[in-house]
């Protein structure tokens, strides 16, 4: 595809290989990162290494309110991170999350002249999140679309892969290893395959673990 895209970009396993696909699929890329008071600040110096070795323009809003309107174990140290009961969901959730981080990324999109937006969410492995789901973001791009009227392209290249296929696709990009040494997904901050403990390790690494018995196979 030609033209430029904007990547919503976390520094984490799922939206470094959508900048991968994004480098390849379009002239020019740039990154976006919402600080929101993360717990590991390390998630953004994370974004911020990957964008200045990919030679990426990397921007960094500053998203706090969303903290101050929802505090969640995401960026809260004294609230420890539980999956969600019966269904429930996890309390790594932040109400309205990806909704905010779409609406700001099509401001910026459109500041920069860029008519696609790239975003990692995923309706597979979701977590019963809604605005993952493929739904919500065709309803935000006629929106956003409305909003300024603009365009707009939502592409999500990773909607209906699992972990298995995500660590797939960062190989077929050639970007398996970088993918899996440079991001960070874990919970506790630890880089890499992370440590091995909380969800979002379990997660990446029984999808890698699925991916690459399935490669030798
Ligand atoms: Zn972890």
């Amino acid at each position: 595809m030609k033209g430029k895209a904007v990547v919503v970009f976390s520094g984490g396993q799922d939206s470094t290989t959508c900048l991968f696909w994004a480098l390849k699929s379009f002239d020019e890329v740039i990154a976006v990162t919402f600080d929101y008071g993360q717990r590991h600040k390390l998630e953004i110096e994370c974004a911020k290494e990957i964008a200045a070795e990919l030679n990426v323009e990397h921007h960094i809003l500053d998203m706090g309110l969303l903290n101050q309107l929802a505090p969640n174990a995401l960026t809260r140290e004294d609230i420890p991170v539980q999956a969600g009961a019966d269904g429930a969901l996890p309390n790594t959730f932040v109400e309205g999350r990806n909704m905010l981080f779409l609406a700001f990324a099509g401001v910026l999109a459109k500041v920069k002249g860029a008519k696609h937006i790239v975003t990692g969410v995923c309706e597979t492995d979701f977590s019963g999140y809604p605005d993952c789901r493929d739904a919500f973001i065709k309803s935000l791009n006629v929106t956003l679309n409305l909003a300024m009227d603009y365009e707009f392209v939502i592409h999500t290249p990773l909607m209906w892969l699992d972990k298995a296929q995500t660590w797939e696709l960062a190989d077929q990009l050639g970007r398996l290893d970088y993918v899996r040494e440079k991001t960070l997904t874990c919970y506790n901050g630890v880089k890499g395959d992370g440590c091995g403990q909380c969800p979002a390790c379990k997660l990446r690494s029984r999808g890698l673990e699925k991916y690459l018995a399935q490669r030798k196979g």
